[in-house]
């Protein structure tokens, strides 16, 4: 189908989306590194309603689609992304306290308000998600975390869609993880097509005040080592394998591009960050061409004089 076809029939379902939704956005507007050419389509889904009619559509036109959570991994190329973008922020937003220790968060809730909540209500182990800038979906997908632990160590139950289908129905899976289900910053059930909708997270009851002052000191610690001044999509590689095999078991990436001298090395408005040199940050109207050229320079280096192997933890969609 062409591009024209396709997007005719997006302009067909425009008029009765409730959530926002644009043709040719700019993504450098919905991605923490301000980087990024127009997506075709953005779609900010409001209702059950507005995913059911992507999902139609995509259903009827094949078309490529994304999900996108709060964009604090991604690096999208400079000519922007030709097919639907679907941001998850005003949509599954809710908290919820089930027996058992169990929460069920919505997929769009950020996790700082998620960390807000257990510094309130004293949800001990969630401190381990301090100063991760995404959503609960995003963070799912990523397995994201800190020294501290990851969302495997937190997650009992993952509700997602699967979109593009059926032009007539959303199909609803539900996942309950084991000890395969997600590794370094991956996991190893959601297919290409599923949108997470809820998770259900462990948490250990703790003093609220106890939480809150672990929580405020984890925070702290992230303003003096990282460099929260500029946009970035925080740790560019994993850190390379150790004697397990796993990523993040051996040394930090960080020590590997300090071991190369590029602390501070700068391409075009992209600079392997001065403060944290796992970081590669954008000083203004950096393009994702600069950013590349810095991941390969340093990829190539690692392994031409180190011999060691880098790989990527920012995803770099096109
Ligand atoms: C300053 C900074 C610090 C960071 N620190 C950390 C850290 O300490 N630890 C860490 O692990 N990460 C860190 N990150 C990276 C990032 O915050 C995490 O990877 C986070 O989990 C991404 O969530 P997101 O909602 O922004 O996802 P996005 O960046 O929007 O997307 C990431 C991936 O998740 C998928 N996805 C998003 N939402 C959904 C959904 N609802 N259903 C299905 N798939 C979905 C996307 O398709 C994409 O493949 C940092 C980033 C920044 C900018």
């Amino acid at each position: 189908m062409s591009k024209s076809d396709w997007k005719s029939i997006f302009e067909l379902i425009k008029p009765q989306f409730e959530g926002q939704f644009e043709f040719d956005a700019p993504l450098s507007k919905v991605t923490y590194y301000r980087i990024g050419g127009p997506a075709t389509v953005l779609a900010t889904p409001k209702s059950r309603k507005d995913l059911e009619l992507l999902s139609s559509a995509i259903a009827r036109t094949r078309v490529n689609f994304f999900v996108l959570g709060w964009g604090s991994n991604l690096l999208f190329a400079d000519a922007g992304f030709n097919g639907v973008v679907i941001r998850i922020k005003n949509l599954f937003t809710e908290i919820e306290e089930l027996p058992g220790s169990i929460l069920r968060v919505g997929a769009g809730v950020g996790a700082s308000t998620l960390l807000r909540r257990a510094q309130e209500k004293g949800y001990g182990n969630l401190s381990c998600l301090t100063g991760i800038p995404g959503s609960v979906g995003g963070m799912v997908a990523m397995n994201a975390g800190t020294h501290l632990g990851d969302m495997r160590s937190l997650v009992t139950k993952v509700e997602s869609v699967r979109l593009g289908e059926s032009e007539s129905d959303l199909p609803v899976s539900t996942y309950i993880p084991d000890e395969t289900s997600f590794s370094y910053r991956k996991n190893h059930f959601l297919g290409p097509h599923d949108l997470v909708t809820h998770v259900e997270l462990r948490y250990h009851p703790e003093d609220p005040t106890k939480v809150k002052s672990e929580i405020d000191d984890l925070y702290q610690r992230r303003k003096l080592t990282q460099p929260v001044d500029y946009p970035s999509c925080g740790s560019v590689f994993m850190n390379p394998k150790g004697r397990s095999g796993e990523e993040g078991a051996g040394l930090n990436a960080w020590q590997v591009i300090d071991q190369l001298g590029l602390r501070g090395h700068r391409i075009g408005n992209a600079q392997i960050s001065e403060k944290h040199s796992n970081f590669i940050v954008n000083l203004g109207e950096a393009k994702a061409a600069d950013v590349i050229a810095l991941i390969d320079l340093a990829k190539k280096r690692a392994l031409s004089e180190l011999g060691i192997e880098l790989h990527e933890e920012v995803r770099m969609i096109e």
